[in-house]
């Protein structure tokens, strides 16, 4: 192998620790601590993983965190008033509602309810153009792309000039990431290019990327021979290919997950590699404590 390989369980620990000490430097100085509230809709299995690491991230860090799980025939209304009800909570900094929401509820109308200022998410309209505005007007990065941006920080990879080519343009992941890297700043000040479905010729593309951020969802896509020798690549993409038993429990299935890269063959090439799992899958629950701890940093005055 030739790649160094950029170990998002590692960098995790690293940026959960340093969360840690602040947690704890502000409530001795200030007497609080930042507040997470998560809203779980329903008894979808894979929300209730999702949440249960949030809130256990949270626990750790020593956050004040909410759990309030609500049926899923909550109505519309009800689901409207409970977030106003934590926008007007002076001890919650961030409001989280996991994804989806039954079908009865407009998932639209429920996010934009969020106060922005609480949007630790980052998916609220307003966030959305302080992120396009860049610079100090950015206050909740969005989680995944936040957390690939401090993967290729924290591994040396120098942005400024380089050319970054982003395969997938989501509203998650592909626009926020290359809206990112084009800013002036840190990180960032890069040549970007969006390719997607109608792109002509992907690999042309692919080939010219001193970073390539790889988020289609197609496992394989992006074939050994696009990549530049010595770029940077991130693999976004978490794709199920079948299933395994469990080490832990050989009784128990478990997914088996592929990125979106032919990794065995990209390492060989590429200068730094995210594997997958353990990429940027560990970063995003990482950045949203990052972010909620931003949120009690901006209401301080000490951001
Ligand atoms: P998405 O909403 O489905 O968007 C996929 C994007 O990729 C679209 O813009 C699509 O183009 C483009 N695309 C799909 N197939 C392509 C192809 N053959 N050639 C070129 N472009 C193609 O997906 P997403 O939510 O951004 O997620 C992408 C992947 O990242 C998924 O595997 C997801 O599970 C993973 N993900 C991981 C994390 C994490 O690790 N924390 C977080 C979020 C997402 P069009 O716009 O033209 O359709």
């Amino acid at each position: 192998m030739t790649a160094k390989l950029i170990k998002g369980t590692e960098i995790r620990e690293e940026i959960l620790t340093e969360i840690e000490q602040e947690v704890k430097e502000i409530k001795e100085k200030h007497g609080v601590v930042p507040g997470l509230v998560t809203i779980l809709v329903g008894e979808n299995p894979a929300s209730i993983s999702y949440v249960t690491l949030k809130i256990k991230t949270a626990k750790r860090l020593g956050f004040k965190e909410v759990q309030d799980s609500r049926p899923a025939d909550i109505s519309e209304k009800e689901l409207l008033d409970l977030i106003d009800k934590y926008n007007k909570d002076d001890s919650i900094h961030g409001i989280l509602v996991q994804l989806p929401l039954p079908k009865h509820i407009d998932e639209k109308k429920v996010l934009n309810a969020i106060d922005p200022d609480k949007d630790v998410d980052g998916f609220h309209p307003v966030n959305v153009g302080r992120l396009m505005i860049g610079g100090d007007e950015v206050k909740f990065p969005p989680c995944t792309p936040a957390g690939i941006q401090e993967l290729i920080v924290r591994s040396g990879v120098e942005t400024k000039g380089a050319e970054v080519v982003v395969v997938g343009r989501s509203n998650i992941v592909g626009k926020p990431i290359a809206v990112m890297m084009m800013q002036k700043g840190r990180g960032a000040n890069s040549t970007v290019t969006v390719v997607h479905t109608a792109t002509k010729d992907l690999a042309y593309h692919c080939k010219r990327a001193d970073i390539l951020i790889v988020a289609a969802g197609v496992p394989g896509l992006v074939k050994p021979e696009w990549i530049k020798p010595g770029a940077c690549v991130i693999d976004v993409g978490v794709n199920r290919v079948g299933e395994k038993p469990s080490k832990k429990d050989p009784n128990k299935m478990v997914p088996i997950l592929r990125g979106d890269v032919d990794f065995e063959a990209a390492k060989e090439i590429a200068g730094w590699i995210t594997p997958v799992p353990g990429g940027v899958g560990p970063m995003t629950i990482t950045m949203l404590m990052k972010n909620t701890l931003m949120s009690l940093k901006y209401k301080l005055g000490i951001a």
